[in-house]
This record gives C-alpha cells, structure tokens and sequence, in this order.
C-alpha cells in the first residue's frame, strides 16, 4: 500500500469482501467496500468526477464557488474535495436534515444554508430551487447538481465498473445496485453492457419508490415515504437509465434495516441503511438462482451515521421495526 499525497487519491479502489456466514443460496456474493471511502460513501467518487469535469471544461475557476442542494452523503464528498482544491462551497439543506450530518458538513468548512422541508418543487425556498437561485445570484458559482450532470455516471463507468471486473477476476453473473441520482446504476451498466453484456444490472430498491414498479410494470405509480437513506425516488432523475436494469426488488425498511444489522453481526461490516436494501435484494437474488453465480453489491455508506437510528433497538422499535430489543442491551437493564 503506497503512502498518498493527498486524501483525494484515496478515493475509489475500494476493497471487496466476500459474504461468508449470511445465507447466499448456491451464490457467492461478494462486497465492494464504498464505506472505506475517505469521505465515508461511494460519493466521493462523483464528488472528485463532478469537480475535475467543471475544472476541465472552464465551469470552475481556482477559488470558485460550488453549489449543490444536498445534506447526503454527496455534500459530503464535496466538502472533502473542496477543501482539498480550495473551493468555497454551499449546500442548500431542508431543515428536518440530522443536526449531526450539518455538523459535519460545517466541520469541513462548508457553507450551509438552511431551508424549508414543507414546501416542494416550483416554490422559492424549496431546497433544489434555492440552490438554482443562489448559482444564478453568485458570480463564478458551479451548480453541480448530482441527477443531471453527466460526471456523475462517467465515474462509475470509469472507476467503479473496472475495479469490480477487475476483483471478480472477470468471472461475474449480476451487480445487485440501488438509485439515488442513478449515477451507480447508469455508470456500472453501461461498463458492463460494453464490457461484459452478460452481466445482469439488478435494482433494488425501497417501498414506496417509483423505480421498482416503474421497471416491473412500466407504470408510473404514487410515490410513498421510506426510512432508508440514499436510495428510492419519486421520480426519475435524467442520470438514471432504467432500460439497464434486468430485474428489480422491493425492500422494505424492516428487511433492510435488519439486514444491515445482520451484515454488522455475523460478518462484520458496518454498513448504512441503503446497503441493508442492497443487501436485502442481492441475498433475494441469489437464493432464487439454481445454479451457482457471482454476484456484487456495494457498501454504499458507513453505518456511523446511523448508530443512534438504525443500530439502536429503541429507535427501531418506536418505527416498528423491531418486535423487542435484543437481549443484553440497555433494555434488558432498565425494564
Ligand atoms: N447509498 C447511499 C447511502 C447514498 O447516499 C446514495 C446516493 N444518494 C446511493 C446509495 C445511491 O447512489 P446513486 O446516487 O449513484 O444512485
């Protein structure tokens, strides 16, 4: 392992684990560690593709402004980038965001400006409407707007993609994927439907988003709510091409919580809530083979973040998610 001159080259190259104790059918299914990020997530990657695009074509000078409207792991990863590269950044966040994750964003020394989470699209101080607003209003400042900018895929199309097929040695059945902006999903598939057009692109995805009944049905339906981070939408961002996409789970936010606790417990890989819905999918998926296959998910964030939600009993059980807690816990003590 070299030593590195900055954090930012640490980005990508992931390491990937296979799962040994969890039930996989007659599948081996392996993981690709975007948790070991610097930043924490797979973000990271499209922060760095998104920023150098910019850089490269002219829509950033040195010292510039970049504006994005996000509290997710994509602010994150901007952050991290550009205090690295020296740009003054702005995240436009609703205000029912985790204080903890605004916290963070600002110990990186971003800029947060706080909005409204009670209005939608089309209204002045919805979150993505501000964040237009301000880049019109700030001389020099880049939109970098993660569902439609093309940087988005091209880094999973150009990092992501061929390091799997690299790891897996060449020899890989399916890729089990979730959509946010559709970077992932869109990149991954169109490596390997270049690359290796035997690869099957998996979704999963949680209840209550579109995508998966989208792709089952190709019926729009009414968007519902999910727990789950990162992943499901209500609509479909211009990054994301379901035509990619073979086969699609729907995960609900009790399997995928659980599952990522299980992930922690029997294989020791802290994972955030959308790996639970990955995971959830990817094991579906395998114990539904009748031959054996390989098959890649991701670890698409570090479950830190979600050490006093998801891998708490007491918050799974107020969502009802949990029956009671597991014993030996806080529980066990004060009841
Ligand atoms: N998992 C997590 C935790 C995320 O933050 C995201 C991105 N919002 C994804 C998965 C999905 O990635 P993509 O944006 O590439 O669809």
């Amino acid at each position: 392992m070299p030593s590195f001159r900055s954090v930012l080259e640490m980005i990508g190259n992931t390491p990937m684990v296979e799962v040994r104790r969890l039930d996989t059918g007659p599948c081996r299914l392996f993981l690709k560690l975007e948790n070991q990020n610097p930043g924490g997530s797979i973000k990271d990657r499209i922060a760095l593709s998104m920023i150098e695009a910019a850089e490269r074509d002219g829509r950033l000078k040195p010292g510039g402004t970049l504006i994005e409207a996000t509290a997710g792991n994509t602010g994150l990863g901007l952050a991290l980038v550009a205090s690295q590269k020296g740009y003054r950044l702005l995240l436009v966040i609703p205000d029912k965001m985790a204080q903890e994750k605004v916290f963070h964003l600002r110990a990186l020394g971003a800029e947060v400006r706080m909005t409204r989470s009670d209005v939608g699209k089309g209204h002045p101080d919805y979150y993505q409407d501000m964040a237009e607003r301000l880049t019109r209003e700030t001389p020099g400042a880049f939109y970098v707007n993660q569902f439609a900018n093309p940087a988005n895929p091209v880094a999973h199309e150009t990092g992501t993609g061929p390091e799997i097929w690299e790891q897996m040695e060449g020899r890989l059945d399916a890729v089990v994927c979730g959509v946010g902006s559709g970077g992932t999903l869109t990149g991954l598939g169109r490596f390997f439907r270049k690359t290796a057009p035997n690869v099957k692109m998996v979704l999963s995805d949680p209840k209550g988003s579109v995508l998966a009944p989208l792709v089952k049905t190709g019926k729009m339906t009414e968007a519902g709510s999910w727990l789950v981070e990162g992943i499901g939408e209500d609509f479909v961002p211009p990054n994301c091409d379901l035509s990619l996409v073979s086969e699609a789970y729907t995960v609900d936010d009790r399997e995928a919580m659980t599952t990522a606790r299980e992930l922690l417990r029997q294989e020791g890989v802290l994972g955030g809530s959308s790996t639970g819905t990955l995971l959830a999918g990817a094991l579906r998926y395998c114990r539904a083979q009748t031959s054996p296959q390989r098959v890649v998910t991701l670890v698409c964030d570090s479950g830190n973040k979600y050490l006093s939600k998801m891998f708490n009993d007491f918050w799974m059980a107020d969502q009802g998610l949990l029956d009671r807690p597991s014993k030996g816990d806080l529980g066990d003590l004060i009841s």
